[in-house]
């Protein structure tokens, strides 16, 4: 009995010891399968981000749209006197260019520059010795050069938080030779520093004149074709803006005799050699360099190549697709042509003789008053933006509301905006279009100068955006439509907008969106360029980026950006970090969310090609093809310029008080300083 119980012990024993490991592997096993799904919710949350940047679902499982107003860039004046610049080159060993070529190619901003620009930047870069301890770059200050590391050390912190060290070859601040942009961290030497750097004005100076020039060249190349000898310089400059460079090594054959042909070449770097098949034998005709075309029949007929043409050696073409070309000249009708009657649009919505504008004066002008909440008897701001405040204000004897927009005169002077002002004032004065802010009236005194508008009672769309998250079709088919007429009407008196946003959009009472702010406004003469580097990052288009010089097909690319924030939240291309925003853009990949509808997929890739010849908008029926998209085919175009269509917008309005649709905004007592440099004379 005993040793019967003492054989069921130790098998229990046994059993016991068994059953611990298996707790432990089964334990084990729990960890790793948590490990592993952790990683698979990281993975998955990663992917989310790629795939749709700066979206996190909130606690209500709706998008989240971006937090912050977006910042804008101002648009600086580019020194002209190109000769002064080419003085300041500098020589350079074999070595010391190597070093500053590797560390443009690692750059993600610098690596896009083209050969020919990475040539100037490596002649014109200047050298700079700092010792240790020195500040290269403060926080926060405004920064206007960058630099590559030659030799040294330097040590990056950010409030005061050393984040990492710098080496031979690295590059930093190179944002600032875009724009004028604070610095987000310091930089300081650790040992003694040697810096290869460039300021923004000579950067600017010579992107923009080799854009100008490669210009000039390609419209002397195009001149030389027959078949588009014809053409005049305005459609000749659409052409170069469809056309798309193409890179070939040593005999890659570009177009195959007996092929289908529908594509025209002009090569800009390289050698070509011609050939055709002669009893069986391949045989040169001849060779072909730069400046030189093939394929013009292409663009015009259907038609076999009747040669083969073949790289020798690595050749750069620009090149053009027949179908685009179709797109952007019409054979048989050469003019841009828009339906719409300007008369619809220009007439003005009230006599001129009760039109505000004759009874305004800025002393009967007074500020409307919180009338509860924590600012209660404080005057109403409406919004604070880059360059001023915009103040609710009403008059006495007609009781009527006006949005004054109030400007430091010194402030504008300091940041050179003064043509701008004068600009936007001209430019607002001369607009009457019901998808446009109207301006009644302008004065000024030795501080300010003030724009008396129209009150847009039903607030900004980014207010409205950021509330619900996201719209639904209909609401933003209707807000994209109102910019399209907006657009139609700019665009056709040669203005360009170049500052969309849902920030500058407004809702009137009846729900209808408004065009504010024209500070970046340009008159351009369809046909001509323009190189300022201006607008909000998240907005810009590549070829804004790029110096290229833009037109009004900038405009079309912003269109499809604010279809998709509004869609989706938060636009396409965003980081909070603006250096990262503008690779998101030359790279151009769109990613759409799974909710987005066909329609609007096609309309915001149409909009936002990288090459602004081949934006829908700036093709050849101009802005008739946006209006023809199937996406807004539920408008009534007529019906929305006349005031006709129900806005489905009226439901975001809230009732209440006039300011409650806007956010609140402290009081500014701080009077602006006088400024008298005169520069307001003609306001
Ligand atoms: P930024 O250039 O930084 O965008 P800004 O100083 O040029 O700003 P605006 O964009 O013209 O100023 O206006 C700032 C804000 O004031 C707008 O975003 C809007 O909230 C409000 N606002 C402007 N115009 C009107 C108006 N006519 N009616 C109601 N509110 C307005
Ligand atoms: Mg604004």
């Amino acid at each position: 009995m005993e040793c019967q119980v003492e054989e069921l012990r130790q098998q229990l024993e046994k059993q016991t010891l068994i059953n611990q490991e298996l707790q432990n592997h089964n334990n084990d096993l729990e960890r790793r399968l948590q490990k592993t799904e952790k990683l698979l919710q990281e993975l998955q949350s990663h992917y989310h981000d790629l795939e749709f940047p700066d979206q996190r679902i909130s606690n209500e499982g709706g998008l989240v749209v971006r937090k912050s107003r977006a910042a804008v860039m101002a648009p600086e004046p580019i020194p002209e006197d190109q000769q002064e610049i080419m003085k300041t080159k500098v020589e350079k060993t074999v070595s010391e260019t190597s070093l500053i070529v590797k560390a443009i190619q690692k750059n993600d901003f610098l690596s896009r520059l083209d050969d020919e620009q990475i040539t100037m930047m490596v002649e014109l870069l200047v050298a700079i010795n700092f010792k240790p301890g020195n500040d290269v770059i403060k926080e926060g200050t405004e920064g206007d050069s960058m630099y590559i590391v030659a030799a040294g050390e330097l040590l990056v912190s950010q409030a005061d938080r050393n984040l990492r060290t710098l080496t031979c070859g690295d590059v930093f601040g190179e944002l600032a030779i875009l724009y004028n942009c604070k610095r987000t961290a310091t930089v300081k030497a650790k040992t003694v520093v040697r810096l290869w750097f460039m300021e923004r004005q000579m950067y600017r100076t010579i992107m923009t004149n080799k854009s100008k020039k490669k210009r000039e060249q390609l419209m002397g190349f195009l001149k030389t074709s027959q078949t588009l000898k014809a053409l005049n310089d305005s459609q000749l400059s659409k052409i170069i803006d469809s056309m798309e460079e193409v890179k070939y090594q040593n005999n890659d054959v570009i177009v195959r005799e007996g092929a289908e042909g529908n594509t025209f070449y002009i090569i800009l770097k390289g050698e070509v050699k011609v050939t055709k098949k002669l009893n069986g034998q391949e045989k040169q005709i001849r060779k072909m360099g730069k400046g030189e075309h093939f394929g013009e029949l292409a663009l015009i007929r259907e038609i076999l190549r009747t040669a083969t043409c073949t790289a020798v050696g690595p050749v750069t073409c620009f090149s053009i697709d027949k179908e685009v070309f179709e797109e952007t000249i019409p054979i048989e009708h050469l003019e841009l042509h828009d339906d719409i009657s300007s008369k619809v649009l220009e007439e003005p919505d009230a006599p001129e003789k009760t039109s505000p504008s004759s009874y305004l004066r800025l002393k009967d002008l007074i500020p409307v008053l919180y009338q509860e909440g924590r600012y209660q008897g404080e005057p109403v701001t409406l919004g604070v933006g880059g360059f001023g405040r915009v103040e609710l204000v009403t008059t006495l004897h007609h009781g009527k509301y006006f949005a004054m927009k109030r400007v430091s005169k010194k402030h504008i002077v300091a940041k050179r905006q003064e043509e701008h002002v004068l600009f936007e004032k001209r430019i607002l004065k001369a607009i009457k279009s019901d998808f446009i802010v109207r301006l009644h009236a302008a004065f000024k005194d030795t501080r300010y100068i003030y724009m008396i508008m129209e009150f847009c009672v039903g607030g900004e769309i980014w207010t409205k955006l950021k509330e619900v998250g996201r719209f639904d079709e209909p609401i933003a088919v209707f807000c994209t439509a109102c910019v399209v007429e907006a657009y139609a009407y700019l665009h056709k008196k040669g203005i360009m907008y170049r500052d969309l946003k849902p920030e500058n959009l407004m809702l009137d009472a009846k729900g209808y969106v408004k065009l504010v702010d024209f500070g970046f406004a340009k008159e351009l003469v369809h046909g001509d360029r323009t190189y300022s580097f201006c607008g909000t990052p998240e907005y810009m288009a590549p070829e804004i980026i790029q110096n290229q010089g833009h037109d009004f097909a900038a405009d079309f690319w912003s269109l499809g950006i604010l279809v998709y924030e509004l869609l989706v939240g938060s636009p396409p291309f965003s980081s909070s970090e603006p250096a990262k925003i503008y690779p998101k853009i030359l790279d151009g990949v769109l990613k759409f969310p799974p909710y987005m509808g066909e329609g609007a997929k096609s309309l915001i890739s149409k909009l936002c090609r990288p090459r602004p010849g081949q934006r829908l908008g700036n093709t050849k029926n101009g802005i008739k093809d946006v209006r023809h998209h199937r996406w807004f085919s539920s408008m009534n175009w007529h019906k929305l310029r006349v005031g006709q269509v129900e806005a489905p917008t009226i439901r975001l309005i809230r009732k209440g008080p006039c300011y409650i649709n806007f956010d609140r905004f402290p009081f500014d007592q701080a009077l602006a300083d006088e400024e008298f440099s005169g520069w307001d004379k003609n306001l």
